[in-house]
């Protein structure tokens, strides 16, 4: 009989562990389904592009079908609710997907409503409406006062505000309205994001530029009417336009099965990566509980890890120590402005020590752009 293998979720993680399950596996050693409610892959480090004018949303979004091996099924339809005592995946439609392994890869979504007032008075990037939104009210942005920051934790992607402040700084210095604009950069933390060593690269930057940065403000409410934000600190700032990034939660499914911690992250072993409550179960990427930031890349060294053993437990061998253990690996450009970039190499025991920003990172964030459908879910680097 063919192990039944069920991919929940068809983003970054998802594509990928099924592609490399089926390219490890032998012919009908296995069934690989990868369930997705939308059918549809999105890249979503191209939103902060669409929003600053550089790319069209037609490159974002590719069909699902056409980045999965031929023999990996794909169903479109929602999973309700996750049954890990009768090894079942509960749809919305109709019935129920049995697994004798389950990779759960549901993503991080924001929560809009997790902070009064931010879906009404306030502009994001961090979905592909929000960032078509944004570009249009950049392009008429005729100066005043932009905040910019992080509404709340945990939120994907580190990196991407303070990346979008420094290209939002870039953008308006092209328009020629820089000069009657005040850029303030909100972070909840003492710094600009949660890496230090990469915070002190960047917050010396952002004094050049005339980015101001404002710590400690854990936005409370955000006031439609009189373009008014309050932080749990008791400060208030003005703004003419606000970009935030809203908080996050752990997807619908998880919180439905109660499988998640409160947040809805999946309790997740750091090495193994398979649920704490079943073995036969396994989270990677923004889905899980880890300690580590929420991006692609997590989910790209994490993939071949939980491969290894479902591919091992199909063989009746062993785990291969050196493939079946994750230690963090993390490795994301960061953009700076000015077409320069720095890249973010970490793991749970080391973190980064970025370069100095260069032209040469910020080319091959351009060229990873450019290569990824080709590559990361597909299974090619
Ligand atoms: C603006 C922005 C910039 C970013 N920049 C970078 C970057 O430079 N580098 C980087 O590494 N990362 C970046 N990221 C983060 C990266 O996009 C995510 O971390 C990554 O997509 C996570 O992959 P995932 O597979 O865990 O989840 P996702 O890619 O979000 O996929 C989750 C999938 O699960 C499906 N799903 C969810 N619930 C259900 C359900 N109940 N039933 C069926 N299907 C379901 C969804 O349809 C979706 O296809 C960025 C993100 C944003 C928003």
């Amino acid at each position: 009989m063919p192990a039944d293998i069920v991919v929940l979720g068809g983003g970054v993680g998802g594509a990928l562990t099924a592609n490399l399950l089926s390219k490890r596996l032998p012919s009908g050693s296995a069934r690989i389904r990868v369930l997705d409610e939308t059918g549809v892959h999105v890249y979503q480090p191209g939103f902060l592009y669409v929003a600053l004018d550089q790319a069209n949303a037609g490159w974002l979004s590719r069909d699902l079908r056409s980045l999965l091996r031929d023999d990996v099924e794909l169903l479109i339809d929602r999973a309700v609710r996750i049954d890990v005592e009768n090894g079942a995946v509960h749809l919305e439609r109709e019935g129920a997907l049995h697994y004798d392994f389950l990779v759960v890869t549901t993503g991080a979504q924001p929560d809009w409503d997790g902070v009064p007032g931010l879906r009404q008075a306030t502009h994001n990037f961090y979905s592909l409406i929000g960032a078509e939104r944004l570009r249009e009210a950049l392009r008429t942005f005729d100066g005043g006062s932009l905040v910019v920051g992080v509404a709340g934790m945990p939120y994907k992607c580190p990196p991407a505000p303070v990346e979008f402040a420094f290209m939002v700084d870039d953008y308006l210095r092209r328009r020629k309205v820089r000069d009657r604009t005040r850029i303030r950069f909100l972070s909840p933390i003492n710094r600009a994001f949660t890496i230090e060593s990469a915070s002190k690269l960047v917050q010396p930057l952002m004094e050049k530029r005339g980015i101001e940065l404002e710590t400690f403000v854990n936005v409370e409410t955000v006031d439609p009417d009189k373009r008014r934000l309050t932080s749990l600190e008791g400060e208030t700032f003005d703004f003419d336009l606000a970009v935030l990034v809203p908080p996050h939660v752990g997807a619908t499914v998880v919180r439905d099965s109660g499988l998640g911690d409160p947040g809805g992250w999946l309790p997740t072993d750091p090495a193994t990566l398979q649920l704490k409550s079943s073995d036969r179960v396994f989270a990677i990427g923004d889905a899980t509980d880890l300690p580590i930031s929420k991006s692609g890349s997590t989910a790209h060294f994490e993939a071949p890890v939980v491969v290894e053993q479902v591919v091992a437990a199909i063989e009746g061998r062993a785990p291969n120590p050196a493939k079946s253990r994750y230690r963090g690996k993390v490795t994301c450009f960061l953009e700076t402005g000015r077409r320069q970039a720095t890249i973010l190499v970490f793991d749970y025991d080391h973190p980064p020590k970025p370069p100095r920003p260069s032209f040469i990172w910020h080319v091959a964030k351009w060229l990873f752009n450019r290569v990824y459908w080709l590559t990361v879910p597909r299974g090619r680097i």
